[in-house]
This record gives structure tokens, sequence and C-alpha cells, in this order.
């Protein structure tokens, strides 16, 4: 693979490796964009079968680091960590020490947090050696369980959306369908419940399916493929990515998709496929943006949870200005996300150029 062109012709700006024998370390760090502020992105731990399939995938996630960071509005880049390893056996504190040390390298021109694979823990032993990460728990000063403030804003999307297509931004007496039900589906459904919402949910875990039959006014789908059939006002994929595609569109009854999983079309084309069946798709990465304002109200700690809340309502009004843009310039909504950030940050590029 030529990396060098493979980057520049995607717009990012470095690449860095770090490699620590004694402690069994091979680590890349992608920071896609700077234009906004420093690369804000987490560190995966995944044991990739080659090394071109971990530098694509870190490449990949910068970038869509800086597409969320800008459509949210915060004044952060993107970037992304990997750690060639297997979360489940090969983390040490020397390990995450030693990235530590790498991403100091880098000056805080890249911020780390966790990510798949990684865990607060983790983020703590980085925290040894450089203060350039955030996503640390309540009791060191940091943000904590990020779900939190993600649950929230994607309720303030799905209240966008149901203002667009039935004109009130009231859930009450409204069906969602849930796909998965951790941590960012917990969250979401505290607040979908108060609001009046009835709730179908799955999950591949037993004990997952277990915690959702003790509630009240929440219905589970015991087995989890047949959450695609349900009928019901909004499917919120709260799981994987990929989970929207050629099969599964054309089985959905609803009006719209606004869920939490991270990078839900498996294809752009999907996007398309959404829209022919006037489906209205919230992009997940403007809707679960509250995972990343939250941890930026970490910077420069204590945290501050009431700013985080208050940038994370915010969201409802990007996902309205995301459907106008998509209306207006009959373009799709994944489409219109992107032009949004896109053109945030040829702005701030301008702004630049002036000072
Ligand atoms: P989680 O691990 O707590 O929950 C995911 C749940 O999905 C688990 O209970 C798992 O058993 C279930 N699941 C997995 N495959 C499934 C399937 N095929 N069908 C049904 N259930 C399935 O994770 P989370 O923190 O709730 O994150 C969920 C999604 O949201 C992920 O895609 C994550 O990247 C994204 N996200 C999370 C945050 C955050 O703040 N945690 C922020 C932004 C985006």
């Amino acid at each position: 693979m030529h990396i060098a062109e493979y980057m520049s012709a995607n717009g990012h700006e470095q690449f860095a490796v770090w490699t620590d024998p004694a402690v069994g370390l091979k680590a890349f760090i992608a920071i896609h964009d700077t234009t906004l502020g420093p690369a804000l992105g987490g560190t995966r731990i995944w044991p990739h079968k080659t090394e071109e399939d971990a530098i694509l995938d870190v490449l990949r996630l910068a970038k869509a680091m800086t597409y969320k960071s800008a459509a949210a509005g915060l004044p952060l880049g993107g970037g992304k960590g990997l750690i060639i390893a297997d979360p489940r056996k090969d983390k040490t504190e020397a390990l995450f020490r030693s990235y530590g040390r790498f991403v100091n390298t880098l000056g805080g021109r890249y911020i780390a947090t966790e990510d798949v694979g990684a865990t607060a823990r983790d983020v703590e032993w980085m925290s040894y050696e450089t203060r350039h990460l955030v996503g640390l728990p309540r009791e060191l000063g940091g943000s904590g369980n990020p779900a939190v403030v993600t649950g929230f804003g994607l309720h303030q999307a799905m209240r966008a959306c149901a203002r667009a297509v039935w004109g009130s931004d009231s859930l009450a007496g409204k069906r969602v369908a849930m796909q998965g039900f951790g941590n960012v589906a917990n969250s979401l459904s505290e607040h979908l419940l108060k609001a009046g919402a009835k709730l179908v949910v799955t999950d591949i875990s037993e004990e997952a399916r277990r915690r959702a039959r003790a509630m009240a006014g929440v219905e589970v789908v015991e087995s989890p493929d047949d959450i695609f059939d349900v009928e019901c006002d909004v499917f919120a994929p709260c799981a994987l990515g990929g989970v929207l595609n050629e099969r599964t569109i054309p089985r959905l009854k609803c009006p719209i998709v606004c869920g939490g999983a991270n990078n839900q079309l498996a294809e752009a084309v999907d996007a398309e496929r959404l829209q022919q069946r006037n489906i209205l798709y919230a992009p997940d990465y403007i809707v679960n943006a509250g995972g990343v304002i939250n941890v930026y109200y970490e910077l420069g700690r204590p945290y501050n949870a009431e700013a985080a809340m208050a940038t994370a309502a915010r969201i409802h009004d990007t996902m309205e200005r995301v459907i106008a843009m998509s209306k207006q310039r009959g373009i799709t909504t994944a489409h219109a996300a992107d032009l949004l950030a896109e053109e945030r940050l040829s702005a701030a590029r301008r702004v630049r150029v002036v000072r």
C-alpha cells in the first residue's frame, strides 16, 4: 500500500508508528486534520490480521473523527490510535505506559481516549506518561461513562426527526425498536420512557434481554435478527456497525432510523436505499456525537458535566440543519452531514489564512 499517496488523497496530515519490543507494543496514531483543534479520538486495541488492514482502519477512523467533531461544532480535529494486540490477553500496564509515551511525543496534536478493546483503566495507565488524554474515571477528575451524554444527545436527535416526520418533537406513544441494549441504549431508553415512548428491544446477550424484560414499558424480541421486521416509528441501531445494508433495509417498517451505533451504513449507497424507501436516516456521527462532546469537556480537567449536556442538547438543531440541507439540495441526509462538516472545515481554513 502507498501510505503517503492514500493520505494525500484523503486529506490526512500525519501517520505515526511506534514499536517497543520490550513490552510487545506495535502502535499507530493517525492524525487526519487539525484545522479546528487537536486531533481527538479513541485508541482501539485490535489484533488485525495484516498491517495493511490495521493502517487502513486507523486512517479511516481518524477521518471519521474529523467529520464528527466538525459537525458537532467542537474545536477539535480528528485522530485515532491503534494498538495491534488482543484486548483479552495482551493488555499490561507496561504496554499502556509505553503507548502513553508515544502519545506524548506528538505534543498534544493527538488526544487519546478509550475505544473498542480499551477500558478506563487502560487510559489511566496511559495517563502516568502523558496528559494528552481524556476519558478518565469520574474519581480521577475525568468524565466517566460517556454513554450518559450519548444517550441524551440521541434523544435530542430523535426529537428533531419526529418534528420533521410528524410535525412535533413529541415521542409520546411512539414505538422505538432498539437493536442492542448496552450502555448507550440504556441511557437512551431512560429518556424515551420518560418522554412516554414505548420500547421494543433486543440484544444477543441473554443478560441484557433479562434486564430489559424487568423494565416496565419495554417489550423484548428474543431472536435478535427479528428486530429488523418490527413495526415501529423509529428503528434505533445501538449495537454494531454495518447493520443498514441491502439485506436489512427492505425489511425495515419505520419512517425513521436514529440510533447510536457507529458506521451504521454498510456502504455509502445504503443512504440512498433508505431515502428511496422514504425512511429518514439520522446520520450516525451527527446523532452519537454526545460521546466526543462529553470527553471534550474533560480537557483542562475537572470535567464540566453541565457544559457537556448543554452542548449535546444542540444535536437537536444540528439534526434539523442536516434535514433542511438534504431537502434543499435534494441529497441524502448522510451526504448533507458530510457537507455540513466540510463547510465548517473550509470556513475555518479561511480564518487561518487571514490570521
Ligand atoms: P455496549 O457494548 O455497552 O452495548 C452494545 C450492546 O449490543 C451489547 O449489549 C451487545 O451484546 C449488543 N449486541 C452486539 N451485537 C448485537 C446484535 N447483532 N444484535 C443485538 N445486540 C447486539 O456498547 P455501547 O457503549 O452501548 O455502544 C453501542 C454503539 O454505540 C457502538 O457502535 C459504539 O461504537 C457506539 N457509540 C457509543 C458511544 C458511547 O458513549 N458509549 C458513543 C458514540 C458511539
